[in-house]
């Protein structure tokens, strides 16, 4: 079902202009965007993905991962085909660059706005995840969902790769609770060599979506020889902290996967060294992922020290909280940030 992409406009010369992404792709009629799912028709950009869900699960919210947002509940998350980067290591390649590889073909089981916000309220979702792909890249499907579930009490998640133009985050700010970014690397030619895109509109982006109050969480995976260097954890531990001290970062363990099948699984001390390079920084909150590890997945009051949200499993899914309904700690007072209700 293809639907108007407006987050876009026309040209002087004649081209369209999509606003949603920093690859700002302008595109002549019957070209498609870097995404393979936003393409010109009859003049106008169309979205050929709107209500067409290639993916779609009930899932902790821990797994997105948000780990400082209604913990303990799940979350009804969907994604379609097509991303605006072409990560070598993605884990959803199936479907992220299904269009670009299969001559611009798209699947995906109909799913409308109304449909979905019904099912994430019959499975007793408290959140819905715009995830598995790149949320951007279907835009209008995602505002127009985020907008019914804010009616019926539901929040609103974005994972993202940080893309995100302002024009977007300014229109779907009003519904948009919570983002998990990922901060793939600290270095462009990372960005440009195995993701098809640049650092600088993430940092942009991400300073920008915080600006704007909406709750931050950061992810990056470390990949052995790639990105996992000292320098370069560092770099990026320093750049949330000078941020904001209280955004979470979960470093995560990277499988061989898609394009880097040569490169070995990211080792569990790895994580720890990161973990703690990102406590040095002055992060408040730091989570190792995709491994078990409940000492480095738990969540600690930077003030007592006690833990307040003990978690255990390869994602954290196995949750004790202690927090009460506001985020406080029960030993001392000091409110963990957050989205707590
Ligand atoms: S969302 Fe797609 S069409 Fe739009 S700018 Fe990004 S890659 Fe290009």
């Amino acid at each position: 079902m293809a639907a108007s992409a407006w987050l876009s406009k026309k040209l002087k010369n004649g081209k369209i202009l999509c606003e949603a992404c920093a690859q700002a792709c302008k595109l002549e009629e019957g070209e498609y965007g870097i995404c393979g799912v936003r393409k010109v028709e009859e003049g106008e950009l169309k979205l050929l993905v709107y209500g067409r869900a290639a993916a779609v699960n009930v899932d902790p919210v821990e797994k997105k991962p948000m780990f400082h947002f209604l913990p303990n509940t799940t979350s009804f998350s969907f994604g379609t085909v097509g991303c605006n980067f072409s990560c070598k290591f993605c884990q959803n390649y199936e479907i992220s660059q299904y269009p670009k590889e299969h001559n611009y073909r798209i699947f995906g089981e109909e799913l409308p706005p109304e449909k979905i916000v019904d099912l994430a309220v019959e499975y007793g979702c408290k959140s819905i995840s715009y995830t598995y792909n790149e949320p951007v890249v279907f835009f209008e499907y995602t505002y127009d969902t985020a907008k019914i579930a804010r009616e019926k009490g539901l929040k609103n998640i974005y994972v993202t790769s940080g893309y995100e133009t302002r024009k977007a985050i300014d229109t779907l700010a009003p519904y948009l609770d919570g983002m998990n970014i990922d901060i793939k690397s600290f270095r462009d030619e990372f960005y440009k060599e195995i993701c098809g895109a640049r650092l600088k509109p993430v940092l942009e982006c991400v300073k920008y979506a915080h600006s704007k109050g909406i709750w931050i969480e950061i992810t990056t995976l470390l990949i052995p020889g790639k990105n996992d260097s000292n320098e370069e954890i560092r770099d990026i531990a320093k750049f949330i902290a000078e941020l904001d001290t209280a955004i979470p970062w979960h470093v995560s363990a990277f499988y061989p996967m898609y394009k880097m099948t040569d490169v070995p699984p990211t080792p569990a001390d790895t994580l720890r060294r990161a973990y703690d390079i990102g406590k040095e920084e002055g992060l408040k909150y730091v989570y190792v992922g995709n491994i078990d590890d409940r000492k480095h997945e738990s969540t600690y009051c930077p003030q007592c020290g006690k833990v307040v949200i003990d978690r255990r499993g390869r994602i954290g899914q196995f949750v004790t909280n202690y927090l009460d309904e506001n985020g406080t700690c029960p030993n001392c007072g000091y409110k963990i940030e957050g989205i707590w209700k």
